[in-house]
């Protein structure tokens, strides 16, 4: 019987982890499939406090894991299958091995919502990326491109504007999904350029491992054309990691975990942390607090409890 699962290994698991190993509950951490989380898939990190140089993400993560087992933390390889949240202790089945538990926090993030492209997937963090707020300043002078007709998408555009010489917005339909104002904010900028109806079919180029350009087609006319860009952006939304507690813990409707005040959920001795519940903010610094949030209710939990 553990005292405490962590499920995920991004900066929010991993800094729940240091909090409740430091408070000597040897905590469980279940990887899951994204080992190390968001940050793991961005190169430099320069808005992480206390890194006044900046700090590569996968290393950033993996010194958070570090830390956490030099108190005493335990990491399992795997994802959560399927769980059993209706009676405590709580039942998480982690590859076939059935793990119990008084506590759980769930750390599981959100994951970015790709196109799919095999030459995309190759490219994540070679010019290829999720997120402006890490990865524009890198773009600063250059072709930017952002793909998406959401507010992310039309957020996006215009904070790499900031950088970019001139960023282009794709989109596969005419009308925008995004709020009015986001719109009209995008349309009123002039480094902005809109190519609705149009599709990304390829992003070049693979056998140079770096975002050099991209071949577009417009939906309408069918007509394919090849476009310069340095910064590649997907902004088409993210899916939250909620899939095993499904049914048990209160979600919105997209799936993220509802907040029943700090880090808790409508199920006493159930914690959430980072992304999996914030569709607001998503930064790692954000997730890390929260990380230390569910932890220090976990141990406070416990503790009433005796244990
Ligand atoms: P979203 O509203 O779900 O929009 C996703 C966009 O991506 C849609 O335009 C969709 O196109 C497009 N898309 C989805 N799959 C695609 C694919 N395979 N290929 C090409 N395009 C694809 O997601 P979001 O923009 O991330 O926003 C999520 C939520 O956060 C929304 O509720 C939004 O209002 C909120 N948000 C608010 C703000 C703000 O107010 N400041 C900022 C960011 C986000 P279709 O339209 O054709 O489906």
């Amino acid at each position: 019987m553990r005292n405490v699962v962590i499920v995920g290994s991004g900066c929010a698991g991993n800094t729940a982890a240091v909090y409740a190993a430091r408070a000597n509950l040897k905590p469980l951490v279940i990887s899951g499939y994204e080992a190390g989380g968001q940050l793991s898939l961005t190169s430099e990190v320069e808005n992480f406090p206390g890194f006044p140089e900046g700090i590569n993400g996968p290393h950033l993560v993996g010194n958070m894991k570090t830390q956490a087992e030099r108190f005493g933390a335990e990491y399992m390889d795997g994802s959560v299958l399927e769980a059993d949240l209706q009676q405590r202790p709580f039942r998480l089945n982690v590859e076939g091995e059935w793990i119990e538990t008084r506590t759980l926090i769930i750390a599981s993030g959100a994951s970015a919502r790709w196109l799919g492209l095999p030459s995309e997937q190759r490219l994540i963090g070679h010019g290829v990326s999720s997120c402006a707020t890490c990865d524009g300043f890198f773009y600063r002078g250059k072709k930017i491109m952002v793909i998406g007709g959401g507010d992310s998408a039309m957020e996006e555009a215009n904070y790499l504007t900031r950088f970019g010489d001139e960023v282009s917005l794709v989109h596969r339909r005419e009308n925008f999904r995004a709020s009015k104002i986001m719109i009209d904010r995008a349309r009123a900028n002039p480094k902005i350029k809109f190519l609705n109806n149009t599709v990304v079919d390829e992003v070049y180029d693979v056998s140079k491992m770096l975002v050099t350009g991209v071949k577009l087609r417009n939906l309408q006319t069918g007509e394919a054309w090849e476009q310069d860009v340095d910064g590649f952006f997907v902004a088409i939304g993210h899916i939250p990691n909620t899939r095993p507690f499904k049914g048990q813990i209160d979600t919105d409707e997209d799936g993220y975990i509802l907040s029943h005040g700090g880090a808790r959920t409508n199920i006493p001795g159930v914690f959430h942390a980072g992304d999996v519940q914030d569709r607001v903010y998503r930064q790692a610094i954000t997730a890390a607090g929260a990380g230390c949030m569910a932890a220090i209710e976990a141990e406070r939990l416990l503790e009433a409890e005796g244990h």
